[in-house]
């Protein structure tokens, strides 16, 4: 599959866009015509440049309101486009996207409208031109891609095809299907963009909204399937309006839009594969595709979390933290400042080797797969920075990568009942056995499992992040959730596994709890992280028995206000003594025609507190009623801390 991508989906001069799109690995570009005006580059330049960086430039960008005008407006269109013809020639490029229009169209009339695009075909045949007519879902007589694709078929002139972009489609809903029986030569130019399903007027949220493929909701590859059984083989380009893109780090917004076209062809072509052509269709029977479409190593969904690693800056209240929530030390890594911490089959490593600055956070998540080598061919590919591990030679070798946040993701050797041979690595345990009566104890955490991590977003990559565990880790994006919390809303993406081994909960924090995320945010490098909090959530059998025994030791927890219970009451009904047992330990509660959650939190180290959780039945959420109670008690909290300080 061809490459391209539009100039105005990224921050920059046009010569910073072009060489972060050629390093990204494009094959060819987009030039949006602002940045060719305010570029101090000629066109002549620009050419040369494209040249030495070896990019194609296979698109000029938009030319708007030429059709259904009267003649003397006509006219003057005509003028402007000869204007953009010459521009084109000194460009080195052949094809033009010609929108229909929006705003001085005032004759609905298709026959006139084909006689004016015919002189325009003409017009551009004489520079060489192709023009690929584009229906804007917004478009005042033509806004349905089928009716732009009937008028090329009208005209029927050899420099006159259609432009179809994924998002004026399927923004609309229109059926994606007919496109199959276009003629090839006929699509000139195929857009891709993403979006969320909004509920808004469809401008602005092409202007505002567009996200890259596998970042949003459309139905894309299916779309892609369509696009290549019609026998179209030209670029494939992402044309995305995006206010944050269009404001971030340029090279990894590059590497990010790359990830999610390597991610749609492979999708695309899974999608070829579980959907044949009905017969009689001209796509029957074939396998094969002028689109050549490149798949990627396959994994299947990760089983499991392996391990959470908490990067230390206070090692002894972490310490204290574990061991009063009932967690057992297991010991010290035997050549690394590492300790290891467990309670059933959920396992947290302290890290302390971090910096002497560095805040205590959530540094790695480790996740069980069916095979590390694999999964990792697979991030590679798709463009995921490597974050080697020293180890020694008997030592296992995790196979990882830089997460959009900078969290270390590792790909570990899944085992059936939950074991990792890595634990040997460890011990012995010695004389600090804080928790070790949990592991047969009557706390109900012999079971216990990470049940989720959540962890904390910066603003300008959040939608990366969701593309990244999607594409990379075969995690699919739950609908998305908005918490109140006093200083704003968070968003809240939950990412799942389909059997609900794996929950990781992305949390877009609002600006001011992100203060400290400055600057370009490289991955890997300790400014990416917000200082908002994120947590590691535990599954036990019997949370009160968890929480009594918690509380015996000490454990602080997250004290929930009286109100709260007094809410819980009125919409639930509970019985007195359940109720009672609730407020006595702060435990919070939640109930849905699938079943009943019990949870609760601890207080925070550094960024990062824990969360212990009961699911009864079938409830498959988290407690999402309660998350404004914890965002408001957590940030009283941290208020407190700063006055007395
Ligand atoms: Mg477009
Ligand atoms: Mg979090």
């Amino acid at each position: 599959m061809r490459t391209g991508i539009a100039t105005v989906c990224l921050s920059g001069t046009l010569k910073e866009k072009m060489q972060a799109c050629a390093v990204a690995g494009f094959d060819g570009i987009e030039i949006f015509e602002q940045d060719l005006v305010t570029s101090s580059l000629s066109p002549e330049e620009i050419r040369a440049l494209a040249a030495d960086l070896g990019l194609s430039l296979d698109l000029y960008q938009p030319f708007r309101d030429f059709d259904s005008v009267p003649e003397e407006l006509l006219e003057a269109n005509l003028r402007r486009a000869d204007a953009k013809f010459r521009l084109m020639s000194r460009l080195g490029m052949d094809t033009i996207l010609v929108c229909s229009n929006v705003a001085t169209a005032s004759i609905d009339d298709d026959g006139l409208r084909a006689d004016q695009l015919s002189r325009l075909a003409a017009l551009a045949g004489d520079h060489g031109v192709r023009v690929a007519y584009e229906a804007l879902a917004w478009g005042r007589y033509v806004n349905d891609y089928e009716h732009a694709h009937r008028l090329v078929e009208l005209v029927d002139h050899p420099n006159l095809g259609t432009c179809l972009d994924s998002f004026h489609i399927l923004s609309r809903d229109w059926d994606t299907a007919p496109i199959e029986r276009y003629n090839p030569e006929k699509i000139f130019f195929v857009q891709v963009a993403d979006a969320p399903k909004l509920s808004m007027d469809v401008l602005s949220w092409s202007r505002h909204h567009r996200v890259f493929p596998g970042e949003g909701q459309f139905e894309l590859a299916k779309f892609m399937g369509h696009v290549a059984r019609a026998g179209y083989s030209g670029p494939v380009s992402l044309e995305v309006f995006n206010d944050v893109f269009r404001q971030s780090d340029v090279e990894r917004t590059a590497v990010d839009a790359m990830r999610s076209l390597i991610w749609l062809e492979e999708q695309s072509a899974k999608w070829l594969d579980a959907n044949p052509a009905p017969a009689g269709t001209p796509g029957a029977g074939r396998r094969r595709y002028p689109m050549e479409l490149s798949t990627l190593p396959r994994v299947a969904e990760p089983a499991g979390f392996n391990f959470a690693e908490v990067r230390a800056a206070d090692t002894a209240a972490l310490e204290t933290l574990l061991g009063r929530l009932g967690f057992a030390f297991n010991g010290r890594h035997r050549t690394k400042n590492v300790q290891l911490w467990t309670m059933g089959h959920a396992r947290v490593i302290i890290n302390e080797e971090a910096p002497a600055a560095a805040e205590t956070a959530i540094a790695a998540v480790g996740f069980d797969v069916d095979s590390p080598v694999i999964a990792a061919a697979r991030a590679q590919q798709l463009r995921a920075p490597a974050v080697p591990r020293k180890s020694q030679a008997d030592e296992e070798v995790f196979q990882g990568f830089a997460a959009p946040d900078s969290t270390e993701v590792f790909l570990c050797q899944g085992s059936d009942d939950g074991t990792a041979a890595w634990v040997a690595e460890f011990g012995p345990a010695g004389q600090d056995t804080a928790g070790q009566d949990t592991a047969a104890g009557p706390s109900g955490a012999r079971n216990a499992v990470i049940d989720h991590v959540n962890l904390a977003q910066p603003w300008q990559h959040f939608d990366e992040a969701v593309l990244f565990y999607t594409s990379a880790l075969a995690l699919e994006p739950q609908p998305y959730a908005e918490v109140a919390s006093p200083t704003g809303l968070v968003r809240s993406q939950v990412m799942t596994t389909g059997d609900r081994g794996v929950r990781l909960v992305l949390n877009l924090a609002p600006l001011l709890q992100q203060e400290g995320a400055h600057g370009s945010g490289k991955p890997g490098t300790a400014a990416a992280r917000p200082t908002y909090q994120e947590h590691v959530a535990f599954a036990v059998d019997d949370l009160v028995a968890t929480a009594r025994a918690a509380r015996g030791r000490g454990l602080e927890f997250l004290p929930i206000p009286a109100n709260y219970y007094e809410d819980l009451d009125a919409r639930f009904a509970l019985d007195p003594e359940f109720l009672a047992t609730l407020r006595e330990l702060d435990l919070l509660y939640d109930r849905d025609a699938d079943g009943e959650f019990l949870h609760f939190y601890t207080a925070t180290v550094g960024s990062v507190f824990f969360e212990m959780v009961e699911r009864r039945g079938a409830y498959d959420g988290y407690g999402a009623p309660n998350a404004p109670v914890r965002h408001a008690v957590q940030y009283d909290h941290l208020h407190q801390l700063k006055l007395t300080a």
